[in-house]
């Protein structure tokens, strides 16, 4: 028992241990955690104030360069500069709208009126109802013919639509009436050109009416640029007509179609004349734009001329009278949001702390609480075992006593009975001290290299005894000798064991086994029973000292739950192990498993 009450003691220290091992670095990873996140939240803080301060002074000198190309846009404007492709410039004054170059513009506001011979006018007239009728009576190649030649004629406007390009729509309404695909395609292509040519006679109705049929016929898109020049022409001329300018100004007008802007212009009026330059998003895009990118680029940041994009981007922007659009800047380096992540990464690796602590406690808290239990149903199977002899004892002694004339077969049963029990006694008082040498570690063997079959012999002879007077049958089997290195103490006790367990767990008048043979270089002993055998999830739990099978418990069958953890140890210090196979309600065969001796 001596060896029992550290685990006691253990026990009883359960509750400071789990303080110490949850509560303390529970407490001390809450601190670190709220002093992590305090910190993290200044460091957020102060990198925010960072980037805006990056942004603004990125977003200072976007706009200062962007002031000074359009100052120089002005200028080039009054020096009555070329403009490249995605360019015009215009003017109105006395004499009307005036754009340059004109081919870049899809249509005007006040298309410039195309006049033609009389002659050319009467005989277009009545090629255009010839034609209109050939091709209403089915005469297809006929009437594109009469409609080709209208486009030998200087050209003349119809109600505001050039003859030329009315000639070659009609052609096409033809050709895609009479399913001609590739003629049809081919006349799309000169019908575009025509317009592209005419640009400058064209009002905006007509031009949408022909560009629309033009590219489904051609199945691509009409440029858009000259569009977004042409809109941009249109404000001016509506601002200049309104007279919504100031008699001296400078000032702009922005293209904008579904929130996006399509075109510039830059304007300057006189009492007289509005001059200005007009450029498309391309253009900007391909000319004005690098220089200020590459501005932004310097400050970790990048830059959209328009309206700011919906969304938690952080960003600075800039909109001042003198300047056509916002000017935004976008954090391009990211770092803000990624240390914003940390808070997170610091409370999941926290609860993740917690839950392996509280795991491991709840562990070791039932673990103690097991072993508590275990040893509590070993003092009250100790104590049963204890009982069961000294009532037998107490039992004839006093009937030895108050019979003092029983006769001699009777007073021999009662000594007979009593030496039992002492046996009883003392063997339970020897297994006892066994264990608390084993547990102790005090325990010594001696090893000699001794035959098997004459240990297994010895034990079962003397055993066979005890147990045939209780109804049992001991079998030995061997096949020669089989020596092994051994303490004969500790062989016998081991083998005892298994014995005294075979017995308690099969029923009177069976027959138990036990073999000596050689297997795979070791040295078996089997016991083998026709008992009540163990269920497979009990069989490695019984080896562990304190524990009873649950079938042995409910049996009533007596016991203390330490001799297969004896057993088990005596075979470690051998350098073997023991074995099970066992059956539930079949029987069980226990196998001690020596290292052969070299
Ligand atoms: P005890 O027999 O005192 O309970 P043991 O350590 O010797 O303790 O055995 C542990 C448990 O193993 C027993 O309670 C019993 O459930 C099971 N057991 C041991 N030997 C046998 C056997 N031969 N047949 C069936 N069950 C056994």
């Amino acid at each position: 028992m001596a060896s029992v009450r550290p685990r006691w003691r253990h026990a009883r220290i359960v509750v400071p241990l789990v303080f110490v091992l949850t509560v303390l670095p529970t407490a001390g990873l809450a601190w670190a955690t709220w002093q992590l996140l305090t910190q993290d939240r200044g460091l957020v803080s102060r990198q925010r104030q960072d980037q805006m301060n990056r942004l603004n002074s990125a977003s200072w000198l976007v706009v200062s360069d962007l002031r000074t190309i359009l100052s120089e846009s002005r200028r080039d404007l009054a020096a009555g500069k070329a403009w490249p492709a995605g360019a015009i410039s215009i003017t109105i004054d006395r004499e009307g709208l005036t754009v340059t170059p004109p081919d870049r513009v899809a249509f005007l506001p006040v298309p410039v009126p195309l006049l033609a011979a009389p002659d050319d006018a009467r005989r277009g007239a009545a090629l255009l109802s010839r034609g209109q009728d050939l091709a209403d009576s089915g005469r297809a190649d006929e009437a594109l013919r009469v409609f080709s030649e209208m486009r030998s004629l200087r050209p003349y406007s119809i109600e505001g639509t050039p003859s030329w390009l009315a000639a070659r729509y009609k052609r096409g309404q033809i050709l895609e009436r009479t399913g001609r695909e590739r003629e049809l395609r081919e006349e799309a292509v000169s019908l575009a050109a025509d317009m592209r040519m005419m640009a400058t006679h064209l009002n905006e109705v007509i031009y949408r009416t022909y560009a629309e049929d033009a590219s489904r016929w051609m199945s691509s898109r009409s440029p858009q640029d000259a569009v977004s020049l042409s809109q941009a022409v249109g404000l001016l001329w509506q601002g200049w007509s309104s007279q919504r300018y100031g008699i001296e100004m400078t000032g702009h007008e922005v293209v904008w179609e579904d929130g996006d802007w399509k075109a510039v212009a830059l304007l300057e009026t006189t009492r007289d004349t509005l001059r200005a330059v007009v450029v498309t998003r391309e253009f900007v895009d391909a000319t004005w734009m690098p220089q200020l990118r590459s501005i932004a680029r310097q400050y970790r940041a990048t830059v959209v001329l328009g309206l700011p994009e919906a969304g938690n981007v952080p960003r600075s922007g800039q909109e001042a009278k003198d300047l056509p659009w916002p000017v935004v800047l976008y954090d391009a380096s990211g770092s803000v949001q990624a240390s914003g992540q940390r808070p997170l990464i610091v409370i999941g690796s926290f609860l993740t702390l917690i839950v392996v602590v509280a795991v491991a406690a709840t562990w070791s808290i039932g673990r103690e609480l097991a072993v508590a239990r275990q040893q509590s149903n070993f003092v009250a199977a100790v104590s049963h075992e204890f009982r069961t002899p000294l009532t037998s004892l107490k039992h004839f002694v006093e009937l030895l006593r108050e019979q003092p004339s029983i006769e001699d077969a009777r007073r021999r049963e009662c000594y007979d009975a009593q030496a039992r029990a002492v046996d009883r006694l003392s063997r339970l008082v020897e297994s006892l001290l066994d264990f608390g040498r084993l547990e102790a570690g005090t325990q010594h063997h001696t090893f000699a290299a001794l035959d098997c079959v004459a240990l297994a012999q010895w034990v079962v002879d003397v055993f066979g005894l005890h147990a045939a007077n209780a109804g049992y049958r001991i079998a030995l089997s061997t096949s020669g000798s089989a020596i092994v290195n051994v303490d004969a103490e500790a062989f016998s006790r081991a083998l005892w064991n298994l014995l005294d367990n075979a017995m308690k767990y099969s029923p009177p008048m069976s027959t138990i086994d036990v073999v000596v043979r050689a297997a795979h270089g070791n040295v078996c002993v089997d016991v083998v029973d026709r008992g009540i055998g163990v269920s497979p999830g009990e069989s490695r739990d019984i080896f562990r000292r304190f524990h009873r099978g649950a079938d042995a418990r409910s049996r009533g069958i007596r016991g203390t739950g330490l001799g297969l953890a004896m057993v088990t140890e005596i075979m470690q210090a051998h350098g073997g192990r023991v074995d099970l196979e066992s059956q539930p309600g079949q029987g069980s065969t226990f196998t001690l498993v020596f290292p052969a001796a070299a």
